[in-house]
């Protein structure tokens, strides 16, 4: 809300304290401990658990990164392992999806659980040292991981300045992992080209494992015997975070079987469609994993099953959708969003996401058109970024073309496309 507020208005709210973070009551190291927090660690320490062990309990529990690539955790460990001496972890709590909050969820009720997954990782690959990037528009999240890594310090649980916590800027591209790694080097956040992966040659060029919040979160409670494997639907297993917000009565973080549907994720977890909404469409995936119709409700919300529909889940932020929402309305905000959170190094995204949404604000769409710099963003961008951003468009012209004649937009097949010339 700030970006569209006058400075005066933001004065005014900064000098009745209305900008300062709300208090958060979080579990401290004592109350942790005395839950049985941090026994993996010392099991680790002391040889109790071996690295193998632990890694063998993540794979049969079938732990994935829940930051939105969904890699096995522990082949993760195996190939940074594998690199020489220093390495380092990084924990990405550069939490910029749209409609994504989970992380600020777990680090705001159970800092010490994630740190100690942390603790558990360093040790797995042999990591120098941690760095904790945290997103700057978390200020109060600032303040208790500082306190809890102090706490750490003071238990002589940790050697002070091993667990290094990092601030962002404000960046959404620093949420890719490469582009979080430059800036945590002091360099402007831009995606590397890889290879080499930031697990060969990450911070500082040596090995790293970069991990997301909540993966962390898993790893002590499946250590110790949680369920993981034991849910799920569908044929599948385990648990999933999902970011529930729009049109739905409990909007929030929901634990919830993976392979669960949209519409039983909705009607068992969020206490159904707020009254008077009827679903139209959602968000699977924030604002990267394409827009979905209601038809596709019931289809599982899970890593593999939305692709075929142009679609992903991401890091599961749910966006649910009416018939009181504006498509196009919406698609325009997502393209704009893209557009400005472009890193600007590559050709096709600096330009074809403006493009993109120059089309987007005339009545005419030449189909063609807008599919063939579409594909070339796919193609020719560095990252995803670049190669999500034109998924909303993508999906309102193959699952929508009814809202978009309603909101006034004619489509036609205009002219053969081009190539890439189409960005001049
Ligand atoms: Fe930057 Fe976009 Fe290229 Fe990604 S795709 S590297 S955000 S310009």
């Amino acid at each position: 809300h700030l970006s569209r507020a006058t400075p005066a208005a933001v004065l005014a709210a900064l000098a009745r304290g209305a900008l300062d973070p709300e208090p958060i009551a979080w579990q401290r190291l004592a109350d942790y401990r005395a839950a049985g927090g941090y026994t993996l660690l010392q099991r680790l320490r002391s040889g109790e658990t071996g690295v193998a062990a632990l890694e063998a309990r993540l794979a049969e529990a079938g732990l994935r990164g829940l930051g939105g690539a969904g890699f096995p955790t522990a082949r993760k460990w195996q190939a940074v392992r594998a690199g020489a001496a220093p390495r380092y972890l990084v924990v990405n709590a550069d939490e910029g999806e749209p409609g994504t909050f989970k992380d600020r969820h777990y680090l705001e009720t159970a800092p010490h659980r994630v740190l100690e997954g942390a603790l558990a990782s360093a040790l797995a690959v042999g990591a120098a040292a941690i760095y904790v990037y945290l997103r700057d528009e978390y200020p109060g999240l600032h303040a208790v991981l500082r306190e809890a890594i102090a706490e750490l310090e003071a238990a002589g649980l940790v050697a002070p300045g091993f667990i290094v916590l990092r601030r962002g800027a404000g960046a959404y591209i620093c949420g890719e992992e490469s582009a979080l790694i430059e800036s945590l080097e002091g360099k402007p956040g831009k995606p590397r080209h890889r290879p080499p992966f930031v697990a060969e040659a990450g911070l500082f060029g040596r090995p790293t494992l970069v991990n997301n919040v909540e993966t962390l979160y898993w790893i002590p409670l499946l250590a110790a015997g949680a369920a993981f494997a034991g849910e799920g639907r569908r044929g599948r297993s385990g648990l999933r975070s999902f970011s529930v917000s729009g049109r739905v009565n409990k909007p929030g973080v929901h634990l919830a079987p993976a392979g669960i549907t949209l519409r039983e994720l909705v009607d068992e977890h969020c206490g159904g469609l707020q009254p008077g909404h009827r679903l139209l469409a959602y968000l699977p995936g924030g604002a990267s994993g394409g827009i979905l119709p209601a038809a596709l409700a019931d289809l599982p919300l899970d890593f593999d099953t939305l692709q075929p529909h142009g679609s992903f889940i991401g890091s599961a932020a749910i966006i649910v959708l009416s018939d009181q929402d504006d498509l196009r309305a919406v698609a325009d905000n997502l393209l704009a969003f893209f557009a400005d959170e472009s890193c600007g190094q590559c050709t096709p995204c600096r330009l074809g996401t403006e493009k993109l949404l120059t089309l987007l604000r005339t009545d005419d769409w030449d189909v063609a058109r807008l599919q063939a710099l579409a594909q070339t963003l796919r193609d020719a961008s560095i990252c995803g970024l670049g190669q999500a951003a034109p998924n909303p468009v993508s999906s309102l012209l193959r699952f929508f073309p009814a809202e978009l004649a309603r909101a006034g937009v004619r489509l036609h097949a205009g002219p053969p496309a081009r190539d890439a010339g189409e960005l001049q």
